[in-house]
């Protein structure tokens, strides 16, 4: 069986958190699981959140694949019993014993993760990435997300030319002097992927921006034509630094509209002339429709997979998921990412599970003939590192 817990690993999408030194064990499953609600969202929903409601959301992230097997990889790291009590006071007991930055990087050091590109864009408020450096001890990238700065504009009383200067000298000086290695959407969630590429144009940043400020028709359109033009100035502007472009597509948090999320939505905007030199990340690599987001990184020259939330959190589904992007995607296009959050934990389970996976589904590739251990081994360090540290110029 090949084994690649030695290879090194980029994390190519995950978050920046803030120090949790101590956490109860119902914390600590709220800042780690993914999914399975909140007492907000109930509320929201005229429910009644009692104790019984309560035990019940913490049953339910307790109970996914992704949830069980970090428990038993944390439980094997820490030499403890396999119950989430006896996981979290070893984690808050390691903290208190060898101090919080130590702690994280001998997990960090543990799953030979030696580079973390994050998006800053969550959470917010945005966790001051100087501090995060300092407490994980491993480099720390960071990615812009244009929504962020999107968002403030908006809330801002300016007019069109002042939107527009202030847009671009953003985007510029965090890809020149705010050291960000590149910029991050998530149009997807607010307006979707079907962006016609003719939205760059000004005048439709300029026509889409009035209405919504006259709330004419309380805007219509106009927020996704805004939205639209302003992504596509982003591909621009990514061109003119020769920076790559993250684009979340496929599956999110509950708020997320999965149809308006695939991967093939983007096309007609990613094969259009003007934007063909953009580098492009599509993040989460589609799932569950990664198929499509492999198919697009053959066809077109400069689109790349990320392979991350899919892996981890569709637990088993990780070596299926990596079968299936390189059906059609290139070696060298698909990247190992985890979009962990929150604490250290996480990015070490998912690295785990990253290099398990790889090795299964590279292993069936070898038996079925396409190629040899030495090749697998050299695939597995692209997708694990090399192809990250291209993309991305590390
Ligand atoms: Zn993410």
């Amino acid at each position: 069986m090949l084994d690649f817990s030695n290879l090194s690993v980029v994390d190519a999408h995950c978050h920046p958190y803030r120090r949790k030194d101590k956490l109860s064990a119902d914390e600590w499953v709220d800042e780690v699981s993914f999914g399975g609600g909140s007492p907000q969202y109930l509320r929201d929903g005229g429910i009644e959140v009692d104790d019984a409601t309560l035990a019940e959301l913490q049953r339910v992230k307790r109970d996914t694949l992704y949830f069980r097997y970090m428990l038993r990889r944390l439980a094997e790291y820490f030499q403890v019993e396999e119950t989430v009590d006896a996981v979290v006071e070893a984690r808050n007991r390691a903290i208190l014993e060898e101090g919080y930055a130590s702690y994280a990087n001998s997990l960090h050091q543990a799953g030979k993760i030696d580079t973390l590109i994050v998006d800053d864009g969550h959470p917010l408020p945005q966790v001051n990435l100087e501090n995060f450096r300092a407490q994980v001890g491993v480099e720390v990238l960071p990615i812009f997300r244009i929504e962020v700065l999107i968002q403030q504009l908006l809330d801002e009383d300016i007019g069109w030319l002042e939107f527009q200067r202030a847009y671009d000298d953003g985007i510029a000086s965090a890809l020149s002097e705010g050291g960000y290695r590149g910029l991050k959407s998530i149009i997807a969630y607010r307006t979707g992927l079907d962006i016609d590429p003719r939205s760059r144009s000004v005048d439709q940043g300029m026509v889409a921006l009035e209405k919504i400020r006259r709330a004419r028709g309380r805007g219509g359109d106009a927020i996704k034509n805004l939205r639209d033009h302003l992504f596509c100035r982003a591909i621009e502007r990514c061109i003119d630094f020769d920076a790559p472009l993250q684009v979340h597509t496929g599956m999110g948090d509950w708020e997320v509209h999965l149809d308006a999320c695939r991967p093939a939505q983007l096309m007609e905007l990613l094969r259009y002339p003007a934007y063909r030199a953009c580098k492009i990340l599509l993040v989460h690599t589609g799932y569950p429709y990664h198929a499509e987001a492999g198919y697009i990184a053959n066809v077109l020259p400069n689109i790349w997979c990320d392979l991350s939330e899919g892996l981890p959190f569709a637990g088993n589904a990780a070596a299926r998921i990596i079968a299936e992007v390189l059906e059609m995607a290139p070696l060298s296009r698909v990247c190992y990412g985890s979009d962990a959050y929150g604490t250290p934990e996480p990015f070490y389970t998912s690295a785990l599970l990253g290099k398990q996976a790889l090795a299964q589904a590279l292993q069936d590739l070898i038996d079925d003939g396409f190629m040899t251990e030495a090749g697998a081994e050299e695939t597995a360090k692209m997708i694990l590192s090399d192809n990250a540290r291209e993309l991305y110029g590390i």
